[in-house]
């Protein structure tokens, strides 16, 4: 399994048609392709849960890039933040939920490749986590420097097909992190991108070459995925220092304001936000409770223009959705696990087409939801929407940004024009290419894990977001 992390489906599939990747073109033609929805937030890390362990990422324990810990479990005194930028990126692997195993745990003889979660690796199973390659890939990063992000994404290839040929694992993860690199500092459509992608392209004609030469491809299958896409940003909201100005005492990991602590603002991507309220609370307070004394901050907060939509869980399944600018309407999802959903003041998430003539729609399996929604600025959106608020560790407001803007913090080490991180289109389609046809309808990133287990051979166990496809 190849991540081309960052890839946009119609970027990626806009190469193979003209001619630019040639060996994931020529699984295409053999296998199939598929525009399938990505996970909200559209975050490297949280969004590799669905390929690691068929979840949606809030479920798996981590909602966003950065969470803030209320119930004080798995942070430390004094902010209980967690951020996977930086060293705590060591922590993603404990934060994860032990309910369900990863891709690795699932495997004999697994080898993974510079994934944000490993659970399951032994250190000889690892690559890219060594410590030259990591100081590099860190000085690189830090410096910007472009060139040499594509040459390690090359080397990184290159020793993936290696172990490959040499140990013969039964299943390969392997993230290449060069297209989503490149573009947040140069834009997804730069040529340097395209380059990127033949980064990916090259790996797969490799482990191929490889496998025909050793007699193996018969019993071998490659997958290419992504777990975002990327669009352009023209203006940066800071969110945190926003707050802050509005007389709130603010924790935005790893900065920390001054004068209180009214909220804490975690940002992913960077077009998503968690914030969180009530810090003192060990126990999540639901909205109906917090009205009274917070409606003015999501009055202020629609307001700007930074916001596309605004969400806040009224309890278990319950998500009142603003819109900027287009009201308000409620998403559910109901014991039986029907998705409902209802028009107040507006449609937010565009379902004209789907309402019935008391403007809602309701009973809708999770089938029936993706339906109803792929064709939409917000792809997936009532299944995405409920997974993210009534996980335990998300915040009492979930921002998703609008186009062109992100929250992002105050100091990045490189300049951004591109991001991702929110529900919309450009950032939630992402390409799947299969060397072997789907028996079933590939919809979303969770199906890949069951249907992975299922090319393996193996059972899929009860309890995953996802569904199989094969
Ligand atoms: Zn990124």
């Amino acid at each position: 399994m190849l991540v081309a992390d960052g890839a946009r489906a119609d970027s990626l599939f806009a190469a193979m048609d003209a001619g630019h990747l040639p060996s994931l073109a020529r699984l295409r033609a053999e296998g199939s392709a598929h525009t399938v929805t990505s996970v909200f937030p559209t975050v490297t890390g949280p969004a590799y849960t669905p390929f690691l362990m068929g979840l949606h990422p809030g479920r798996a324990g981590v909602p966003g890039i950065r969470w803030w810990d209320r119930a004080r479990t798995a942070t430390r005194w004094p902010w209980y933040a967690r951020s996977y930028v930086g060293i705590e990126a060591l922590r993603a692997d404990t934060d994860l939920t032990t309910d369900h195993r990863t891709l690795f745990e699932y495997s004999d003889r697994p080898l993974g490749a510079f994934t944000p979660h490993g659970r399951g690796l032994k250190p000889d199973q690892r690559i890219g986590a060594d410590l030259a390659f990591g100081v590099r890939m860190g000085w690189t990063h830090f410096r910007g420097d472009l060139p040499a992000w594509l040459r390690l994404d090359r080397e990184l290839g290159v020793r993936v097909a290696e172990r490959i040929r040499r140990d013969r694992p039964d299943v390969a993860f392997l993230a290449h992190p060069g297209i989503d690199k490149l573009s947040h500092q140069l834009g997804h459509e730069a040529p340097a991108v395209l380059d990127a992608m033949r980064t990916v392209d090259l790996t797969a004609a490799r482990i191929r070459e490889d496998a025909e030469r050793a007699g193996r491809w018969e019993e071998t299958e490659i997958w290419v995925v992504s777990d975002h896409g990327h669009s352009r940003v023209t203006h940066h909201e800071d969110l945190a220092g926003v707050l802050a100005t509005w007389g709130l005492g603010v924790i935005a990991h790893p900065w920390i304001f001054t004068g209180g602590r009214d909220a804490a603002v975690m940002v992913s991507g960077n077009a998503m936000a968690h914030i969180y309220l009530e810090l003192g609370r060990r126990e999540r307070p639901w909205w109906p409770a917090l009205r009274g004394k917070w409606q003015w901050l999501v009055e202020h907060l629609l307001a700007r223009e930074s916001v596309d939509l605004l969400m806040l869980p009224r309890a278990p399944g319950e998500v009142e959705v603003h819109g900027r600018g287009r009201g308000m309407a409620l998403v559910t999802r109901d014991a039986s696990g029907r998705y409902g959903y209802r028009t107040e003041t507006g449609d937010p998430l565009g379902l004209r087409a789907a309402l019935d003539a008391s403007g809602a729609v309701a009973g809708f399996t999770a089938g029936e939801s993706y339906d109803a929604t792929i064709g939409t600025d917000h792809p997936d959106s009532l299944v995405q929407i409920i997974a993210l608020a009534d996980a335990p560790r998300s915040g009492e407001m979930l921002l998703s940004a609008a186009r062109d803007w992100d929250y992002r913090a105050k100091y990045e080490p490189i300049p951004h024009v591109s991001a991702h991180g929110a529900l919309h289109r450009e950032h939630m389609l992402v390409p799947l290419v299969m060397s072997r046809p789907a028996t079933g309808v590939p919809r979303r990133t969770v199906d890949v894990l069951p249907s992975a287990l299922r090319a393996m051979g193996r059972a899929v166990p009860s309890g995953l977001d996802g569904v199989a496809f094969r």
